[in-house]
Parts: structure tokens; sequence; C-alpha cells
């Protein structure tokens, strides 16, 4: 009988032993099991928030950009970095042509920048609004990327709108075919497409104003504003090309005789019909202004004083011979123009603004002369 125990004692003891290990080996694997999971969890978390990091610091600098061209230049040439892309474009609809215009007074090379499409009307845009994520299919999104070496092979195309008025769309693009797939949460796209909408509409809405507020209504020429805020700029790039630039003051003659008998709409006409003669002879890049009542200032860069007085008696043969009438009746007109002219110094340290007031009250001086002399006529301030 003790013999019979025993023996049960001692199998009982090794079924113990046995449970035991292998209860621990179990605890030891699910551990294991858990650790890892808990792991790959901890590292989806810091990518997850390491992408939003990126995408915060990417829309704190997209809001504090406070014009066009910089906002263009951050949606496609930084957000390939924030985002990992391959190839991201930006469709702006430009009807008037008002964004084109903008930026090319800048300088900004808006038709040779890969990525920006501007549209005259928002046909080829995709319908309805609605992003589409997925893959790039041929045809129906080739507008969406032209000019790119390379296609991508998923894409996501975000529509920008704000306040029902339909602005573009920022495309986005990568080379693998599942970065963008259509079964994807779209919450991250549209409130990127959001942020953009609103940065876009911002800087439109500036640049209107600038525009509007550097434009004499009457003549629809820039006014002298626009020429404050030129000069220093001309005169700057002229000192560092090392290239004259020319100052021309233009003023009506007897104008004020010409409002005594034909009234103020008289007057406004021959007003604007100088002013669209005077810019007519001057190259598109020229600045020219109505700086007060009849009174006009052009800017000619890269132009000496020689080329200045050409152009200057050119210009006043043009108003000589211009038809005006005004109820029937011809109302002949002449200007006079004083000329003056810079020629920078290479490597001189200069004060452009002394400069500036120095150019101007030149050129005011010769027009001064050269209604003492008898007006209708171009008399030189030679050079500041
Ligand atoms: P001068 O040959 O010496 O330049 O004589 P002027 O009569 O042209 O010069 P003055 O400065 O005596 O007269 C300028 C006139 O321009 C007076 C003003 O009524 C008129 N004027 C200024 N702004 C406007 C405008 O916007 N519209 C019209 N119609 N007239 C204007
Ligand atoms: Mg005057
Ligand atoms: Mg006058």
């Amino acid at each position: 009988m003790i013999k019979y125990f025993s023996q049960k004692l001692l199998v009982l003891r090794d079924y113990l032993n046995y449970s035991e290990n292998n209860l621990e080996e179990d605890l030891t694997a699910d551990l294991i099991l858990l650790q890892n999971q808990l792991e790959s969890m901890l590292d989806r978390v810091q990518k997850n928030s390491a992408t939003l990091q990126k995408f915060q610091a990417f829309e704190m600098r997209l809001l504090k950009l406070n014009n066009l061209s910089d906002t263009i230049d951050h949606l496609l040439d930084e957000a390939k970095n924030y985002f990992d892309l391959d190839v991201i474009s930006l469709c702006l609809i430009d009807e008037t042509g008002e964004i084109s215009k903008t930026l090319s007074d800048k300088g900004y090379p808006f038709s040779s920048k890969t990525g920006l499409i501007l549209l005259n009307d928002e046909k080829t845009l995709i319908s309805n609004n609605v992003p589409y994520i997925g893959i790039y299919q041929h045809n129906q999104y080739t507008n969406f990327f032209p000019h790119f070496d390379r296609l991508p092979a998923s894409i996501a195309i975000t529509p920008l709108s704000r306040r029902g008025r339909n602005l573009g769309s920022l495309n986005l693009g990568s080379y693998q075919a599942d970065r963008f797939a259509n079964n994807m949460a779209t919450d991250f796209i549209e409130h990127l497409s959001s942020v953009v909408s609103v940065c876009l509409e911002n800087n439109l809405n500036v640049e209107e104003i600038r525009r509007v507020s550097y434009i004499d209504t009457l003549t629809g020429i820039n006014n002298r504003r626009f020429l404050d805020q030129r000069i220093g700029e001309e005169l700057n790039a002229c000192q560092r090309t090392a290239e004259p630039v020319s100052c021309q003051f233009f003023d009506i003659d007897f104008f004020k005789s010409v409002n005594d008998k034909h009234g103020h709409q008289g007057g406004d006409q021959v007003l604007s019909l100088v002013a669209a003669t005077i810019k007519n002879q001057l190259r598109d890049n020229d600045v020219f202004v109505r700086y007060g009542g009849e009174e006009f200032v052009g800017l000619l860069s890269n132009t000496n004083e020689v080329r200045a007085l050409e152009i200057a008696e050119r210009i006043r043969k043009a108003i000589q011979i211009l038809p005006i009438t005004f109820n029937g009746v011809s109302i002949p007109v002449t200007i006079s123009i004083g000329v003056s002219t810079h020629v920078p110094i290479a490597k001189s340290i200069v004060n452009i603004d002394k400069i500036a007031t120095r150019l101007i009250k030149s050129a005011d001086s010769a027009l001064y002369k050269a209604k003492h002399n008898g007006r209708n006529r171009v008399e030189n301030g030679g050079v500041v």
C-alpha cells in the first residue's frame, strides 16, 4: 500500500514539475508576443507623432507666408520633403489672367515652374470637387502631372475651394502603387486641402488688394505709390548689373485750359489717351506711373542718357499727332518732358534713397526748363 502511494506521489510530483515548466514556457512566449506588439505599437505611435509634427511644421510655415509666389514654392518644393512624395503639382484657376500677371510682375518664372499649372477655366479639373485617391490612370490624370520625367504610380488629387469658389487642386503623387489606395482614410488629405485653400485664398486676396492699390483708376496705369515702391528695386538692380537707368518726367501743356474749354470729362479723356500713348511707346517692364494731376513718370532700366532722350522725343511726337476729339471737337495736345539718368559706378557703396530723390528731382527740373523754353519739347537734366 505504502509502495503504491509513494509511486503515485512520484508521478504527481513529476506531473507538477512538468506543468510548472510548461506554464512558465507558455507565459514567457505570451510575454514576448505582448512585448513585440507593444514595441510595434510604440513604433507606430512614434511614426504618427513624427508625421503629425512634420505636418504641423508644414502648416505653420504655410500660414506664415504672405505672398503668392512663396506659397507656390512652399507647396511645390517643400511639401515633397515633408510628406515623402515623389511628385507634386498645383493647378490654379486663373480665368482673368490676374495670377499670371501678378507672378510675372514679380519676375516669378511661372511658365517654366515644374508642377505649376495655370488654367484659364475649370473644365480640366475633376468633377464634383471630390478628392481622388488611387492608381494613376493615363489620359484621365495626364493634365495634372505634365512635364514630369517620371509619372507617379498612385496619386491623391485634392480639390481646393473656398466659400464656393473653385481655386484649383493640389496633386500628390508617389512612385509606389500602394501609397495612395482608394480605401485610404481621406481625413488627412481633406485637412491638408482645407489649410492650403485658406492660405491660397488669403494670398490671392492680398495680391489683389496690393495690385488694386497700385492702380490709378482714371488711366488704368500704375500710381505714384507703385513708383515709390519700385524705384528702390530698380536702382538696386541697376547697381548690381552696372547698367544705367533713366527717368522721364512728363507734363501735359496748358492742361488747365483743356479743362476750361472741354470740361473735366474732356480733360479726363485727354489724360487717359495720353497715358495709354506713352505706355505704348515704353517697354512692358518699364515702370510708368501717373505721378499726380497731369504729370507722369517713366523709369527706364538699362537705358542710357542718349537712348532716354531719343525715346522722350519719340513720345513727344506721338502725343503731338494724337487725334483726340471730345463731343466732336478736336483737342490738340502737347507734352513737355524732362529726362535724367543715373549711371552706377561698379562696386561703390551708394545711398539708393538719395539717388532716387535726385533722379526724380533732376528730371523735374529739366521739365521745368522745357516749360520755360516754350513747352512741347524735351530737356535733359543730365547724369545725376
Ligand atoms: P503747364 O503747361 O504749365 O503745365 O500748364 P497746365 O495748365 O497744364 O498746368 P497746371 O498745373 O496749371 O494745371 C493742371 C491742371 O490739371 C489743373 C487741374 O485741374 C487739372 N487736373 C488735375 N487732375 C485732374 C484730373 O484727374 N482730371 C482732370 N480733368 N483734370 C485734372
Ligand atoms: Mg503739372
Ligand atoms: Mg501741365
